[in-house]
């Protein structure tokens, strides 16, 4: 059963993508928190950040590296946010590794 992150991949559902790589694609929050928020999201579908592995570390290397380049190319590469909620106490409701990219509005610290 794909998730739903695994369909907008695979262009059966629509998405407002603003960046794809062969290892990850990022595209528009559906409900954005944030005049900017961009969701980084790996073709490999990882459930969250506690099921990645030792053989994941490139990857989430070059999701961290494209995240700063996203930002700075989304305009808000001076003052922006990365988050991964890990587990539906946390906020997760999408079991398929992401990385929100939020800016464009002071944020607070801590996050709720
Ligand atoms: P999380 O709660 O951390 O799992 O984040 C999931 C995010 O996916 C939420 O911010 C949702 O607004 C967003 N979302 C859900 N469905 C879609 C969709 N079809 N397109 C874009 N973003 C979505």
């Amino acid at each position: 059963m794909k998730t739903l992150f695994e369909k907008i991949i695979d262009k059966e559902l629509p998405a407002a993508i603003v960046y794809e790589d062969e290892h990850c694609i990022a595209f528009k929050d559906i409900n954005p928190g944030a005049p900017t928020h961009v969701l980084l999201v790996p073709r490999k579908p990882i459930p969250k950040l506690t099921d990645a592995s030792v053989e994941d570390q490139a990857l989430l290397g070059h999701l961290m590296v494209t995240a700063g380049k996203l930002a700075k190319q989304l305009g808000v590469g001076e003052a922006f946010r990365v988050a991964i909620n890990n587990g539906a106490g946390a906020g997760q409701s999408v079991f398929h590794l992401h990385l929100h990219i939020l800016g464009g509005r002071p944020l607070k610290w801590p996050p709720g």
